[in-house]
């Protein structure tokens, strides 16, 4: 893939929550994004995106990871390679969401409010 960002995928024991849904995810990986700020300079970071087999579930690139866990379960020797091909498959075309300034403003609006 051309001008994919660098991504790192996590494996954990406990799976990080999915920010859309609150289930728990499958995998999550931390994939790099960036903007260009106000004054021209530019903002790099790392976001958390979670694979979920509820929100991922009619993606063209994550439904077959997601059959592919819960066909499988766990990844072995005899799986592994499929396995391997159908997550480089999800990687490279992770999205990070766009930034949603509205959702923003509200949260620091609750934040300022001590709701958070
Ligand atoms: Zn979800």
């Amino acid at each position: 893939m051309t001008g994919a960002a660098p991504i790192e995928i996590r494996s954990a024991s406990e799976p990080s929550p999915c920010p859309r849904c609150g289930k728990d995810g499958i995998l999550s990986a931390l994939v790099s994004h960036g903007w260009t700020n106000a004054s021209g300079g530019d903002v790099r970071g790392w976001v958390t995106v979670v694979l979920c087999a509820d929100c991922d579930a009619d993606a063209p690139h994550s439904a077959p990871l997601i059959t592919w866990f819960h066909v499988n379960g766990i990844i072995d020797a005899d799986n592994s390679g499929e396995f391997v091909k159908l997550l480089h498959s999800w990687a490279e075309h992770v999205r990070v969401p766009d930034l949603d300034e509205a959702a923003l403003e509200r949260e620091i609006d609750a934040w300022r409010r001590g709701e958070l």
